[in-house]
């Protein structure tokens, strides 16, 4: 995959083109602030260097092929994006009252393949550029949609951002570049499914990104059976990482929680939920699951979700039960891609 301008910082995309830096820094706040891809509607820049950087240059990565608006959450809508190797990876934009939340992929595919995930089922092709990975909160960003809001950042699209690690930090780098959209750190949060050494790493980033452990599951049998990373960093593994995390980094995790009908929405379940996130002040997401064609999850019916969250509750853990978001367009985790596919392949 060849770069893109979108994948370096300023002083980067100066020495990639060998041009001035202020030239390099006009160029990146075109591509990261405004979210103007084409050359010829950078104005501050001379005819003849637009040009020349036509001849020579790719600006971007994306291209829109799908663009979904929720039916049911006005406001909500997913985009399915083309990369120039004909991939196609996708992201959310979640409207909750004021706040908006655009959500990210970071991998093409995902080779974790937790059982309830539709990323998993297509596999894993590749990861993404760290260009790759900022450009479609950009594009999100600068939408309609938005009105001028500033967003939330969440890495919970496709893939798990830890197996891409170089490459999701300097997303984050571009995505808080003062020349760029400027998002502050505690906006941005980065998902995990358990790759412990990640969050080591993690932890040790000078920076307040915040961090957020997809769990679904406090007991191994129960873990390993939904994600199956859990038999590599079993749960006592996972949580010494997190405590390393939470004593160098000093900040509040959040523990996503998908909750499966039958599966992990008992009482005992959230017992030991709770016996896990109460030591470590950790706040907790209920989401009742997105079902996906094919898997064979449902998610609890609304009284047996909210009396999870009111046990949580009840033994004083910090929770928030999650509405069900865009359905209707199955802005979750990979499933309009494979939509998509299968329409392109029927
Ligand atoms: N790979 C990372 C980030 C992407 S998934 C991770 O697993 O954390 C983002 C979140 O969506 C994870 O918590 C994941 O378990 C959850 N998720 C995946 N499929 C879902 C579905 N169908 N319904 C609800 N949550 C789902
Ligand atoms: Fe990958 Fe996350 Fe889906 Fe698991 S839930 S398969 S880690 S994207």
């Amino acid at each position: 995959m060849q770069n893109a301008l979108v994948d370096f910082d300023p002083k980067a995309l100066a020495e990639h083109l060998e041009l001035k830096p202020f030239q390099g820094r006009q160029i990146f706040q075109w591509l990261h602030q405004k979210g103007v891809f084409d050359f010829d509607s950078m104005t501050n820049i001379s005819k003849a260097m637009r040009a020349d950087l036509k001849s020579r240059a790719r600006p971007s990565h994306l291209e829109l092929v799908h663009l979904a608006e929720s039916k049911k959450s006005p406001g909500t809508r997913k985009a399915v994006w083309r990369l120039q190797d004909g991939e196609t990876v996708e992201s959310v934009l979640i409207r909750e009252g004021e706040r908006r939340t655009i959500c990210i992929s970071s991998q093409v595919g995902c080779a974790v393949k937790c059982s309830f995930c539709a990323t998993g089922i297509s596999g894993f092709q590749r990861n993404l550029s760290p260009g790759e990975i900022a450009e479609q909160a950009t594009r999100m960003t600068v939408s309609d949609a938005m009105e001028g809001r500033t967003p939330n950042i969440v890495y919970m699209g496709m893939g798990e951002p830890f197996r891409n690690f170089d490459n999701v930090v300097a997303s984050i780098q571009l995505l808080t570049h003062r020349d760029g959209l400027g998002i502050g750190a505690r906006k941005i949060t980065v998902s995990t499914a358990g790759e412990a050494p990640g969050i080591y790493a993690f932890a040790e980033m000078p920076w307040q990104v915040r961090l957020s452990l997809s769990l679904h599951a406090a007991n191994d049998v129960k873990r390993s059976e939904l994600v199956p990373l859990n038999k590599k960093y079993p749960i006592a593994k996972l949580l010494a990482a997190v405590d390393y995390y939470l004593e160098h980094a000093g900040r509040q995790i959040t523990l996503e929680w998908a909750l499966l009908r039958g599966v992990n929405d008992t009482k005992q379940d959230a017992n030991e939920l709770a016996d896990i996130a109460l030591p470590r002040r950790a706040f907790v997401n209920v989401i009742p699951y997105n079902p996906v064609a094919g898997l064979p999850y449902s998610a609890p019916d609304r009284n047996s979700a909210a009396a999870f969250r009111d046990h949580l509750l009840h033994r004083g853990v910090q929770v928030t039960l999650r509405k069900e978001q865009g359905q209707d367009i199955d802005a979750a985790c990979g499933q309009l891609r494979r939509r998509v596919e299968e329409f392109a392949s029927s």
